[in-house]
């Protein structure tokens, strides 16, 4: 049966007019109309005072680590390998061997509960699709469709894991994570194997110059940019502007192995860094990351998009909800639709 949300502040794409207060219907496979009144049979719910935003796309995490502590062997990393070379030797070691027991559908399902508690509905989730991940009742969407290497220190392969790519979808690489010389190269590296394509997606490029932007920019690839985790291992995050502008970043949370929490710690490291207007941080998590990821239905909406979406207080109407997005707190999401159908819901609150 569809439902109809009415008196709601939609927040809506810069380029469809912005957020504006109207009424949205949709049933359980699509958003059905905008701005059209509730029809005979609707369930009507009167959103006054509460703002619905698009459901976030987190568009870099590795799902089943997201149980782990956040951890480091030095105060500060050169390149993310010497952490990744670190790390594997504790791995037997306490709490890791422990926790490495732990099933994996129990690891996936946390990393799903971390991503909708703050708002984000679809992930692009790094590292071989495990089976609970193929799951269409899983708590969010997760990318299907893509190739992805670890990166070029890690994966031998890294041509045939580009060419292996299935058409259309995006390639997924840990790239120039790092400040050292080793980073500092790797954008040409990678050129040199003939992977910088308009599907490349480098996650990180945090070791990128100036040049490197440029090119990686002509060649229509795009970043991922998960500031928190940058800090914590390298002390400095990547200079993202220009990716901004061609409509080519979106927002990684990374996994909490690294990264300060979910993808509202994100949006308030994105935002402290003051690289982005409001505006262009709010594309990152919706509709360029959509487009990055290659993804036709999410990150808006609109008629005929998936009903994705999350509820929060919209008492002071004239605060611009883009502004505000980096500001929410956990408590502030009221409810988290999936398919619209409420994937987490605050108890005793509006939509108990
Ligand atoms: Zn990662």
């Amino acid at each position: 049966m569809p439902t109809a949300l009415v008196n709601a502040l939609v927040v809506l794409p810069p380029e469809i007019g912005g957020p504006r207060i109207t009424t949205l219907r949709f049933d359980s496979s699509r958003i059905l109309s905008l701005d059209k009144p509730p029809r005979r049979g609707d369930v009507v719910h009167d959103l006054r005072g509460w703002a619905v935003y698009p459901g976030l796309i987190n568009a870099h995490d590795h799902l089943e680590l997201n149980h782990y502590p956040r951890t480091r062997f030095r105060p500060v990393y050169g390149n993310a390998h010497q952490w990744g070379e670190d790390f594997l030797r504790v791995l037997d070691e306490e709490p890791f061997a422990s926790l490495r027991r732990v099933p994996l559908d129990q690891q996936c399902r946390m990393g799903g509960i971390k991503n909708v508690r703050s708002g984000v509905t679809t992930v692009a989730h790094h590292n071989p699709l495990h089976r609970p991940l193929r799951d269409r009742n899983f708590v969010v969407r997760v990318v299907q469709r893509y190739g992805w290497a670890h990166s070029l220190h890690f994966e031998k392969d890294v041509p045939g894991s580009y060419r292996r790519t299935p058409r259309g979808a995006p390639w997924l690489i840990h790239l120039a994570e790092g400040t050292d010389e080793i980073a500092a190269d790797e954008l040409h590296q990678l050129d040199r194997l003939n992977c910088l394509h308009s599907n490349t997606v480098l996650i990180h490029g945090v070791g990128l110059s100036e040049a490197d932007r440029k090119q990686a920019l002509m060649a229509g690839a795009g970043l991922v940019w998960c500031p928190s985790s940058n800090f914590y291992l390298l002390g400095r995050t990547a200079t993202v502007a220009e990716f901004a502008a061609a409509g080519r970043l979106a927002l990684g949370t990374d996994s909490r192995l690294t990264a300060d929490g979910d993808m509202l710690d994100e949006l308030r490291a994105a935002a402290t860094t003051s690289q982005l207007s409001h505006e262009q941080l709010f594309r990152a998590v919706t509709t360029d990351a959509a487009n990055l990821l290659r993804l036709h239905d999410v990150g808006a909406l609109l008629p005929g998009y998936l009903p994705d979406f999350f509820i929060t207080p919209a008492d002071r109407p004239a605060v611009d909800p883009y502004w505000a997005l980096p500001q929410l707190r956990p408590e502030d999401i009221e409810a988290v639709f999936v398919g619209g159908a409420p994937r987490f819901k605050r108890t005793g609150g509006l939509w108990d």
